[in-house]
């Protein structure tokens, strides 16, 4: 990294963060490197906390909400502190981005344009939610006035994946405390670092402790731990598909409450009467952002035979004109990927598509030759005549487009839903009935019409099939970190049988 070019100090350890303190870093603990991806410098080294030390902040997160302190805070109290994190994060943005390009390897224009806003506006969101929320009252029954409540569940725990850390765990911290929760969260292992100034500015916000705890480590033993704690009453996950059944199986056993949001391989579908030129450019941001490591990338564009030719050759000669570089750099496109086992599954896809018949690599494919460190990789594109290759089933997560052609309506929504994922969709046309005719069979829980990446916080957000179970976003993520409690009061004495007199 080139150091000139950021202002922070990076911490040097990354510890548990347990009712307002941060634990000391003890010697016994096991330790993991946190690892720079432009130059594979080691950066700070991660403190795991064990089953012991995850029980220790279930039991703090637990305590707080016991003593009311915040989950029996009135609306307006709770609102005041989540606009004041948002206004923290925002005078905080500067090293807290920094942070997360030296943890992500994301170019800093994309967090500070778009992640760490995106980070503050979830504390605005829900602030204003909770300000604004009713819940229904029965009077149909002249006797009984009956209506709803709804209180927090208790004991959140939050675990995030690596690709866009604060954004992410944000909506889900956010999501907890706005409703009462408290609150255990778990980073991914790779990218800590951004959360401590983060932790940091909660308590400068006036929120009490032991709300918000945080716990670091790898996911099968952390992140186990947490599935398996007692004292844990829900489990907000985010992360990849498989991680998501094993979470999911393992939650069920201490039945907590629980919402995967999980991986995709997303349809983004050009007819040839699209405006061509807004498509072209929509279905570069939509896979190239990132560093192509979103989970709603449109990884799979579908374009309709007419136009085909053209827009390959368009969206190829854009690729190589994309800026790889060092993710400091402001006018970098594509930094490096998060760590060497993601570059090696990335170059694995590259390799088969290699091989295969019913592919052809147009550009990329490799590690680019101009980056003797870091965990590079060229964006690359490939087309393919088959929608059942890896290339078009797998998630790869990585800079790395699939290109197939279609004739007519009916082959392209058969090739999008021939997919065991259903997160997002985008669909390119000026055809009204296209459009209405596409935005209904499409099985996948957003359609885009017309633009990419459009997330809609008021709306409901997650995926069909293997793309996860429930949503997040207004009224969902309330569902999720509220219990219904259903009051019933009578209006009137009625007569009440009278058991056991004679
Ligand atoms: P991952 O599943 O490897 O890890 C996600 C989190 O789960 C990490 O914090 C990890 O430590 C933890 N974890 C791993 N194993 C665990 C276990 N056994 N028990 C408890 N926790 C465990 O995912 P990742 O590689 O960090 O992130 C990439 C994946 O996330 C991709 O598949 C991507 O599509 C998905 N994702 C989905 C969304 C969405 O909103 N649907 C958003 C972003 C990313």
């Amino acid at each position: 990294m080139d150091k000139k070019k950021t202002k922070i100090n990076t911490p040097q350890t990354v510890t548990s963060y347990i009712n307002g303190e941060w634990v000391e870093p003890k010697k016994s603990t096991h330790q993991l490197p946190i690892i720079h991806p432009a130059n594979e410098a080691e950066v700070s080294i991660l403190y795991e906390a064990d089953a012991k030390e995850v029980k220790t902040a279930a039991k703090a997160a637990k305590k707080t909400f016991e003593s009311g302190l915040w989950s029996k805070a009135s609306v307006d109290d709770r609102k005041a502190v989540l606009l004041a994190i948002r206004d923290l994060i925002l005078e905080n943005q500067e090293e807290i981005a920094e942070l997360e390009v030296m943890n992500t390897g994301v170019p800093i224009a994309q967090v500070c344009g778009r992640q760490i806003p995106r980070s503050a506006m979830n504390f605005e969101f829900f602030a204003e939610f909770i300000s604004q929320a009713s819940s229904p009252v029965f009077d149909q029954n002249p006797d009984y006035i009956t209506y709803v409540r709804r209180e927090p569940v208790g004991v959140a725990g939050l675990i995030a994946p690596w690709n866009a850390p604060m954004a992410l765990a944000t909506m889900k911290v956010a999501g907890a405390i706005a409703f009462g929760n408290s609150c255990v969260l778990k980073p991914s292992e790779l990218t800590p670092l951004g959360f401590i100034p983060f932790m940091n500015l909660l308590s400068k916000a006036g929120l009490p402790d032991g709300v918000v705890n945080m716990v670091n480590g790898r996911g099968g033993v952390t992140g186990a731990a947490m599935t398996q704690e007692e004292d844990i009453d829900l489990i907000a996950f985010t992360g990849g598909t498989e991680t998501g059944r094993l979470i999911a199986s393992e939650a069920g056993k201490t039945l907590k409450k629980t919402v995967t949001e999980l991986g995709g391989k997303s349809a983004n579908i050009i007819f040839s009467d699209a405006d061509f030129e807004r498509a072209l450019d929509a279905a570069l941001v939509a896979i190239f952002s990132n560093n192509g490591q979103q989970c709603l990338a449109g990884s799979r564009i579908l374009v309709e035979k007419p136009i085909a030719k053209e827009f390959k050759k368009r969206f190829v000669e854009r690729v190589h004109n994309l800026k790889i570089g060092d993710p400091y750099d402001k006018n970098t496109e594509i930094g490096p990927l998060i760590s060497r086992n993601q570059n090696e599954r990335v170059a694995s896809f590259a390799d088969a598509a290699e091989q295969s018949k019913n592919t052809n690599i147009l550009c990329g494919g490799k590690r680019p030759k101009a980056f003797e460190k870091g965990y590079y990789f060229e964006p690359t594109v490939v087309e393919s005549s088959d929608n059942q290759s890896a290339i078009c089933q797998e998630e790869i997560f990585g800079p790395f487009a699939t290109i197939l052609e279609f004739e007519g309506i009916e082959e392209a929504l058969q090739i999008t839903n021939d997919s065991k994922f259903g997160l997002v969709s985008y669909v390119w046309s000026t055809d009204v009935r296209k459009i209405m005719k596409a935005q209904a069979d499409i099985r996948a829980g957003v359609v885009w019409v017309n633009t990419p990446l459009m997330r809609e916080l008021r709306a409901p957000f997650g995926g069909y099939k293997n793309s996860g179970i429930g949503r997040d976003g207004g009224e969902w993520s309330r569902n999720l970190f509220t219990e219904e409690k259903t009051v019933s009061i009578p209006l009137k004495d009625f007569p009440i049988a009278k058991l056991g007199e004679r």
